[in-house]
């Protein structure tokens, strides 16, 4: 690799992407260059390029889960999976760092998520400070980025299809406590629904329905591990709930799960769970605005429990790679990843996210087109 290193830069929002040449950064002790193989353009760089979340430190390097090989370490760096890091190895990492382990979110409350110093690659951290994002060919890991292995039988393409998707649907089956045998209902089938999908069904759901669309996805989400899908845009609500009500002794789901970002699919969820059922928050990770809610009828009442699931931890991490070194086999994470785009095709590679033409777009920024 040479000194000059090409990334793509998102300026603002709605800019059109341009590439510029960074220097290669000099590392201190503990830090590490990564040469990137894979990024991807997920729900939230979209997001980013709508202008839909606050406090984004713009210009950024969009590209916030990537993987590739350790082109530099100035050792020693250790792995948080336990592992002795050295050039050469094919890592991944997770993209959150600086949680500060010290504040009221992360020590009195235990909810790190929500800490105010946390920083996300390609999301909070921008392009002034260097090589944050995965739109890049080498991202600086800075010392205290927690870096794992990527098992030998895990593709590169398996993990970037999981991606982001992947280490919140972990964190997603958490907050449900799924039990064995809950009926669980997946609202969305982007990344993040997909997988999800998958591990209600890997961690014993006994019925996955999903609601969702295009038709691609519908195929997609059958093959995850859904029993059921619903097409969004050709069946009604009440067609839904009467479904989902008659393979379900006209109880309602056991476990909800709102993944698709929707003001009304959350005022469907709250229909479609069953009373003392759980309804977990996940797709709301930009403000969709208001949705109507009868507290009587469909909380209290209900007696239903709602929890919110925001941002991921080291073990979601690590715990996604290690679904994904015993299932990849099986479940096709590859399959989200749809395309692989060139940095000069990211301008294409939004619109095409934007637009659900496809289900994930994926970034070599290796690729000359
Ligand atoms: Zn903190
Ligand atoms: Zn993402």
């Amino acid at each position: 690799m040479s000194d000059r290193i090409l990334a793509a830069v998102m300026a603002g929002p709605r800019q059109p992407i341009d590439i510029r040449e960074f220097d290669r950064p000099a590392l201190p002790p503990g830090a590490a260059l990564l040469r990137t193989a894979r990024s991807e353009v997920c729900g939230t760089d979209v997001h980013l390029w709508h202008g839909r979340l606050s406090g984004v430190p713009y210009p950024i390097v969009p590209g916030h889960v990537s993987a590739g090989t350790l082109e530099n370490v100035r050792g020693p760096v250790h792995g948080i999976d336990g592992s002795d890091l050295r050039e050469g190895d094919r890592v991944v990492f997770f993209d959150v760092h600086r949680t500060c382990g010290r504040c009221r979110a992360c020590a009195v409350h235990r909810t790190p998520t929500r800490c105010p110093h946390r920083r996300v690659y390609g999301i909070t951290d921008s392009a002034a400070d260097g090589l944050f994002g995965g739109w890049s060919q080498a991202i600086y890991l800075e010392p205290g980025v927690g870096i794992a292995r990527l098992p030998d039988r895990v593709s590169v393409d398996d993990y970037i299809g999981g991606g982001c998707g992947l280490l919140t649907a972990v964190h997603i089956i958490e907050r449900a406590t799924l039990r064995p045998g809950d009926t669980v209902l997946v609202q969305g089938t982007g990344a993040v629904g997909l997988s999800t999908i998958a591990l209600a069904r890997l961690c014993g759901a006994s019925t996955v329905i999903a609601i969702g669309a295009p038709a691609p996805r519908l195929a997609l989400a059958r093959r995850m591990g859904a029993d059921l899908v619903f097409d969004l845009d050709a069946s009604s609500s009440d067609q839904r709930l009467e479904t989902v009500r008659g393979v379900t002794y006209g109880e309602g789901i056991d476990v909800v799960v709102e993944a698709a970002g929707s003001a009304r699919a959350f005022e469907e969820g709250l229909m479609l769970a069953r009373d003392g059922g759980r309804y977990v928050v996940a797709g709301h990770y930009t403000d969709a605005g208001p949705s109507t809610v009868n507290a009587h009828h469909q909380i209290n009442r209900k007696h239903l429990d709602i929890r919110g699931c925001w941002g991921s931890e080291p073990g979601h991490f690590l715990r996604a790679l290690t679904f994904l070194e015993r299932y990849a086999g099986t479940v096709p994470w590859s399959a989200i990843g749809e395309r692989t785009y060139s940095l000069n095709q990211l301008d294409e590679a939004l619109a095409d996210a934007e637009a659900m033409r496809i289900t994930k777009a994926l970034v070599d920024p290796w690729a000359s087109a």
